[in-house]
Parts: structure tokens; sequence; C-alpha cells
């Protein structure tokens, strides 16, 4: 078949559908570093992360040996609502640019949430309801992965709290609204709700909240009240499993014309996405049988990859949740107020955190305004309205097709592009009017977060 002409949207049979995720970890020669205890420095059990996650969930997070995990039937059938997502061939983009690349996305927005987050939230929702839970609470910032849950919560009868970020409470009344629709109880945060948000809220009367503070204010209404958990929409390793579906289609996809791509590409925030696409195609990489270029791409105004230390942190800012080792600026760093904020998180996943560390991909950062020109040039060729966070990713593709333009080589670009952007139009909305900043922080503000780690474990 390799011959054979490929169509705009290369789509799968349902019977094609990835029936296994993958875990990338079981693969890796170094894994990455477990979860840490923040008083004794010692590993976190099962047992110590019962209280907070979903028993199976915990099992996926600690599993570095299994290779294949089979999706439950449930989910299966969940995710051929949605699923597969297409994998674009981007003619029209090629066509614009004049290059010889052949360009292709994986589109994982045409779902209500608008992006990737419902393929690890409709999993999690899942083995909660599974373990007999009544909820489960999350924290959400911009809104996606709140949205996510919404949605996988309200297919199987399950409560869910989202602590949303005030200012994007107040803000972005519309994402706020679909949660609701969907059944979700959405509370501003910080809140008089829990102590640690009455504690905030005394030390800081006005604030408007951050990701960290939201966590925080999750977790102690998951652990203090009975039948609920916690769950998180990236970073963690169970979530870069459920992601590899998005991989996995995009290898099976490829597989059937005989594609191989030479450099694969995305945004990276706490590295779900990028994990989940890139995951089949490391692993061949990790077993010696094929090489790949990958890309992540992160904003400057939040470089954990680039200018990041690769050290244990705490995940949150009220620094209560186990500490991860990781690429990270510091758990106390607040990034400026980009418009990407789906990539406003201070860390990055351990598993890529460790493929990075060990020379398996590369990283590079990108400024706001040069990744809106990218996303309104998409926009204009492709005719999607991508995501900021996304647009990152096609920033970064773009330079690489046009690279190939100069030195004339046909090479096979793939990258993810995980969402729309109908949510972002304020951000859009500066960008038309000329009035977009790019704010890099210095190296003397980002010594802030980096002198702040917490004392480091002796392993
Ligand atoms: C959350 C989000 C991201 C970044 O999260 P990762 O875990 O790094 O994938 C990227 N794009 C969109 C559309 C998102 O909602």
């Amino acid at each position: 078949m390799a011959n054979e002409k490929i169509p705009y949207k290369i789509y799968l049979s349902e019977e094609e559908m990835p029936k296994f995720w993958y875990n990338v970890r079981a693969d890796m020669k170094v894994k990455p570093a477990p979860l840490v205890n923040p008083g004794t420095l010692q590993p976190m059990t099962a047992a110590d992360l019962a209280p907070v996650f979903c028993d199976e969930l915990i099992a996926q997070e600690l599993d570095n040996d299994t290779r294949q995990v089979p999706i439950p039937e449930e989910i299966r059938g969940f995710y051929k609502m949605y699923r597969p997502s297409p994998l674009v061939r981007a003619y029209c983009l090629e066509e614009k640019l004049g290059t010889p690349a052949h360009i292709y996305y994986k589109f994982e927005g045409n779902n209500t949430s608008g992006s990737h987050k419902l393929n690890s939230a409709i999993a999690q929702a899942y083995y909660a309801k599974k373990q007999g839970l009544r909820g489960v609470t999350t924290e959400t910032g911009a809104g996606q992965w709140g949205t996510a849950l919404s949605m996988a919560c309200a297919y199987l009868g399950l409560d869910c709290k989202v602590y949303m970020v005030k200012v994007s409470y107040e803000q972005k009344p519309f994402r706020r609204e679909v949660m609701r629709t969907y059944g979700a109880s959405v509370t501003p945060s910080p809140s008089m709700e829990t102590a640690v948000g009455r504690k905030i809220l005394a030390e800081h009367p006005g604030t408007t909240g951050s990701l960290g503070c939201a966590i925080s204010e999750a977790v102690e209404v998951a652990t203090s009240n009975p039948g609920y958990r916690y769950v998180l929409g990236s970073v963690l390793n169970q979530v870069l499993l459920h992601q590899s579906v998005i991989g996995l289609e995009t290898k099976i996809a490829l597989d059937k014309y005989g594609v191989v791509p030479d450099i694969i590409i995305g945004c990276a925030g706490g590295g779900s996405n990028l994990g989940g696409l890139i995951s089949p195609f490391m692993g061949e990489k990790l077993r010696g049988e094929r090489d790949y270029r990958i890309i992540a791409v992160e904003p400057a105004s939040c470089p954990s990859f680039t200018r990041g230390k690769f050290a244990y942190d705490f995940c949150d800012t009220g620094m209560i949740c186990p500490l991860a080792k990781m690429y990270t600026l510091g758990a106390g760093f607040i990034p400026s107020p980009n418009h990407a904020g789906g990539l406003r998180f201070h860390g990055m996943s351990p598993v890529l955190s460790q493929l990075y560390h060990d020379g398996y991909m590369e990283a590079t950062s990108v400024e706001q305004t040069a990744v809106f020109e990218a996303a309104e040039f998409f926009a204009r060729t492709e005719g999607i309205l991508p995501a900021p966070e996304s647009s990152h990713a096609i920033k970064v593709a773009i330079d690489e097709a046009k690279k190939c333009k100069e030195t004339g080589e046909a090479k096979n670009i793939v990258f993810g592009l995980t969402g729309t952007g109908y949510f972002d139009l304020v951000a859009y909305e500066q960008y038309n009017n000329g009035t977009m900043t790019d704010r890099i922080p210095t190296d003397e503000e980002l010594a802030v977060g980096l002198n702040a780690l917490p004392p480091q474990p002796e392993f």
C-alpha cells in the first residue's frame, strides 16, 4: 500500500482502534524516579497514595513494567463516540508554504471539551466508578481539564467537584457554564470551603488564585469527604498511559500507508499529549528499532525543559502533594499571564523529564506573538481555529517545514493539534489588536523558584 495516494484524513475503523494502552516506561532502561513523600523523603507506596487517588490508578501510576494495558470495553465504547481522531495530511499548508515536506497532524479537538484531555478523563472517572466511589475532585485553570472531567462524570453518573482558579472563573464564564451543564459543581479558588482556602484568603486577601492553590483545595476536599478521590489531568504517569491512545492511533494510520515520521512535534505543558503522541515511536527508539527526532515545544514564559532544573519538587504551590523528579522552575514560580493556560505549569512529566535528560528528545521554547502568528496562518490555511497551546506545535512544525524548503528534503513531519481555540478569543483579540506582548523571565526571576527547591532524597 506504500504508494497509494494518501487521503486528506486518515481514519481507522472501529476494529483497527487500539485495544491496549502502551506503557512506555516498560521500555525505558532508566525508569522515571518514584514519587517521594516530602516528610520522610521515601518513595510513596500504594498505601500512602490510597487516601488521595483511586486504587486502580495508583497501580497504573506505580507500574513501570507492564508494556500493554488492556483498555476496558466501557472506555473503548466511550472512545468510539469521538475517536478515532483524524490524522490529517496538511496538503493545503504544505502548498501554501511551498515546502517539499509532508506534514501530518493528529487533531484532538473534535469533541465538546475541545481537547485531548477527555482521553484520560474518561479513564480516571471509569476507575473511580468501578471502585464504588461517589465522586471526584479536581482543579482547573483555563478549564479544558475540568470540562473533560465533567463530561466523563456525567456519562458515568459520578459527582464532580471542580476548583477553578478564581481569575479564570470570572474571566471565562463560558467554560464554567459548560461544566455546570454537565452537572459539575464549580467553585472559584481560593474559597472559604476549605481550610487551605481560608488560610490563603486570610494571608492574601483579594488574591485571584493559582493552579497550585486550587490543587491544594481539591486534594483537601477529596481526602476529607468519604467516597471521594482526587484526579489530575496531566503530569502523572497514568495520564501519559491513557494518552498513548493518540500515538497508537497515529502509528496505525501511518503504517497503513507505509509512512515513517522523521520529526514528531508536540506542545508540552505537563507533558501528557506529547507523551501520548510519541509513546509508540519512543518505544521503537528505546528498543533500538528506529530513530525519530522528537521535539517538545514550550512557551518562553514558562520554560521548564529549556531553563529548568532536573530535581525533586512539589507539584503544587501549597506544597502538600508528593515530590516528583522532573524538570521544574520551582513550585513557587508564577509564570506571567501567558494565554496558553494549559502550558503554565512549573513542572513536567517525570517520564518525559527522564527521556529528555537521557537525550531521547529535544526541547525548544517559542514566544507568544510568534505562536499566534502561526495560529492565524494555520487557521486561514487549514480551516481549524487552534488552541493557543496547540499553536506552539504548529509554530515549530512550520519552522521545520520551511527548513525543508531550503534543503529540498521531503521529510515527514507529524505534530499534535491538541485542541480548538473557541474559548481563547480574548487572546486572539489581543493579537488582532496588536496589543499582545512577549514576556520572558530573566535569570534573576527564575532563580527565585529554582533556589527554593525542597530537600532532595538521597537515592
Ligand atoms: C491542557 C492542554 C495542553 C497541555 O497539557 P499537556 O498535559 O502538556 O498535554 C495542550 N493543549 C491543550 C488544548 C490543552 O487543553
